[in-house]
């Protein structure tokens, strides 16, 4: 049997002939397959200007610049994520403000962002943990009460919805990734919505050394700005990616259904059954309290068996770099029962129902050796 990897990109030939038209015409770098992909990213957005860069990372990094976040300011945000949600925070000298998430959501609990406000808190970043939306109606009420900016780490949900509305479409900074293991690709990339030209033309000389070019050959650097601008061949695969964002997030929710059915006498805590909002990046369960101890011997069972899953993620809090930092003691007893449980399986458009069924006979093999081996001991 095929191995089958947790994700997989899927391009198809249209795409790879429009790169390599690309390849032909003679420019590479950021020119007019940027700007097309841009409009069609801002058509999608409700018309908000909306930028490319070269990661998501640098997108949340550039965003918090935008958002005038200051060295010793605070960020809030949560602890179960890609390290890059904190990482933008320390680089740009501010200090990250851990909460607690929501166990059953898995995403930050809005409650403890209020009780986590102090007179420097500046901005909060929320994540959608598997692209499943952070309720933007309270997200946005709070935000407004405190006076507060928002950076939405939307680099898992693209083309998720919120009451009816695309992310990005509403709200304050909204990031998007655009790495092959998300929902669409370029590459390696990322975009930024935002809410005016002023902010869009701050965020370009960001992305390219700080310059302004000026129509008689000359320019100015007025700003410290760092070297992030995608090129066009990356820009002609977003091109061809988007165009099948809708129908891929539909073959998503598809293979989640059939992933609650056939997970369903299982030892697991399943998502969240959501499927009008969530575009279904990733369909992660948590395995047994009991177990999670042997969650390494889990994973090692299941690629015996040609299945890959993995682990998103460990607590940011819980890595080196953040206890260097003094940020380990944060109390956040659900973000780390849910990091010390989780486990994402496979899911990708291209999979086949019965890539589910074997994911689930095989997970159910898997867990009562572990079960075994655990009463034995
Ligand atoms: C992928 C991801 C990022 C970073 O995206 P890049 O494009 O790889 O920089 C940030 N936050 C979350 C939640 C992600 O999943």
């Amino acid at each position: 049997m095929d191995f089958l990897p947790f994700t997989r990109p899927d391009i198809d030939e249209e795409t790879i002939a429009a790169v390599a038209d690309v390849l032909r015409s003679g420019w590479l770098t950021t020119g007019p397959k940027c700007r097309e992909l841009e409009a069609a990213l801002s058509l999608r957005a409700g018309g908000r200007p909306v930028r490319l860069a070269s990661s998501a990372t640098a997108c949340l990094e550039f965003a918090l610049r935008v958002a005038g976040v200051q060295p010793g300011d605070e960020v809030i945000t949560t602890s179960l994520s890609w390290v890059a949600t904190a990482n933008v925070i320390l680089a740009v000298g501010a200090r990250p403000v851990f909460v607690d998430v929501d166990p059953a959501t898995r995403l930050i609990d809005l409650e403890q962002v209020t009780a986590a406000i102090s007179g420097r808190t500046r901005a909060i970043i929320p994540v959608d943990l598997a692209g499943f939306p952070v309720d933007r109606d309270r997200l946005y009420a709070l935000a407004g009460c405190h006076g507060l900016r928002v950076i939405e780490d939307a680099a898992q949900s693209q083309g998720a919805h919120w009451n009816g509305k695309e992310l990005g479409s509403i709200g304050d900074l909204v990031a998007f990734s655009f790495h092959p293991n998300k929902n669409m690709t370029t590459g390696e990339g990322g975009c930024l919505v935002m809410n005016s030209e002023q902010e869009a033309v701050y965020f370009e000389k960001l992305r390219l050394q700080g310059v302004t070019r000026h129509a008689d050959g000359t320019y100015d650097c007025d700003v410290l700005g760092g070297k992030a601008n995608l090129t066009d061949i990356a820009a002609a695969i977003g091109l061809g990616q988007l165009k099948r964002l809708d129908q891929a997030k539909q073959r998503r929710r598809e293979l989640a259904r059939h992933y609650f059915s056939r997970l369903a006498g299982l030892p697991l805590d399943l998502p969240p059954a959501d499927f009008t909002n969530s575009n279904w990046h990733m369909f992660q369960v948590l395995i047994p309290a009991d177990l999670a101890a042997r969650r390494g011997e889990l994973i090692r069972l299941m690629r015996e068996a040609g299945i890959a899953v993995g682990v998103h993620y460990p607590a940011i809090h819980t890595t080196s770099l953040y206890r260097e930092h003094g940020l380990s003691d944060a109390k956040l007893p659900h973000t780390e029962a849910v990091a010390a449980r989780i486990l994402t399986l496979p899911l990708f458009p291209a999979m086949q129902d019965t890539d589910i069924d074997r994911v689930a006979s095989s997970l159910s093999a898997a867990l009562a050796s572990l079960k075994a081996a655990e009463s034995r001991a």
